[in-house]
């Protein structure tokens, strides 16, 4: 499986990277996992083709996640090479089906694509999408939100999302040959609906993860130590996302 990174910012605009956002491609099936402001045009720049997504996979609908959900539909529409004719698959929280119908109403048939887009609404579940598994598990940020596993062969990618601390993200990690883990906050910063250093540091003692990504870091959190303080207790391959990388598994 190959990974490549989108987006890795937050909500908060930053002069280094967009909104969070990132394409799996597996046994020739290419899956957008979160669309946030920007990765819709950092597509192109990573060498993708946006018309040849499969399934879109969003881990909840905050607009940093989401938002260019809607701007990929207009796209489509209006892009004079775009001759997708395919369905697109969805997974994505539950109430998604409801945003979709509201985000298409406010856009008065600007976003009506020319194709069938597919929702499947996930809590704890399962999906399978060709030859790859997709297991989904709620994570602790919003209502519904979610986190997702991919598994395609022997090989495992775990995508966060957005999440406090919780058991189920440990689940999701669990013996992942690569895991995108966001780390919103420095040390010094408690949340519950968000993971900082020493939270990461409890999931991967628990996890055994072979490589691990950060992202979604508020543009203060690059100011402190984040991985220095992950090493003390994880000894895997650890980075912070860079825009525009592929990470193999
Ligand atoms: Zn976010
Ligand atoms: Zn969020």
């Amino acid at each position: 499986m190959k990974y490549t990174v989108l987006g890795s910012g937050s909500c908060v605009p930053d002069p280094k990277k967009n909104s969070s956002g990132g394409l799996l491609e597996a046994g020739g099936v290419l899956i957008l996992v979160d669309c946030g402001p920007g990765v819709l045009h950092a597509i192109p720049r990573s060498g993708y083709d946006y018309t040849q997504i499969d399934a879109v996979c969003l881990t909840h609908l905050h607009l940093d996640h989401v938002n260019d959900f809607g701007a990929l539909l207009f796209a489509t529409n209006h892009d004079p090479e775009c001759k997708r004719e395919k369905e697109l698959v969805v997974l994505a929280p539950i109430g998604f089906s409801q945003f979709y119908k509201n985000l298409k109403q406010l856009y008065a048939g600007t976003i009506e694509p020319s194709f069938d887009v597919i929702i499947h609404e996930m809590g704890n579940g399962e999906f399978d999408y060709g030859d790859i598994q997709i297991q989904t598990l709620q994570t602790f940020h919003t209502d519904n939100s979610i986190g997702f596993r991919f598994t395609y062969h022997d090989k495992v990618v775990c995508i966060s999302g957005d999440t406090g601390y919780n058991e189920n993200i440990v689940t999701l990690c669990k013996n992942a040959d690569l895991a995108v883990l966001e780390c919103s906050f420095p040390q010094k910063q408690e949340s519950s609906i968000h993971l900082n250093p020493k939270l990461i540091s409890k999931i991967l003692s628990k996890a055994y993860v072979n490589e691990v990504v950060l992202t979604h870091l508020y543009p203060h959190t690059e100011d402190f130590p984040i991985i220095e303080l992950i090493v003390q207790d994880y000894d895997g391959e650890i980075t912070i996302a860079k825009v525009g990388k592929t990470y193999y598994t």
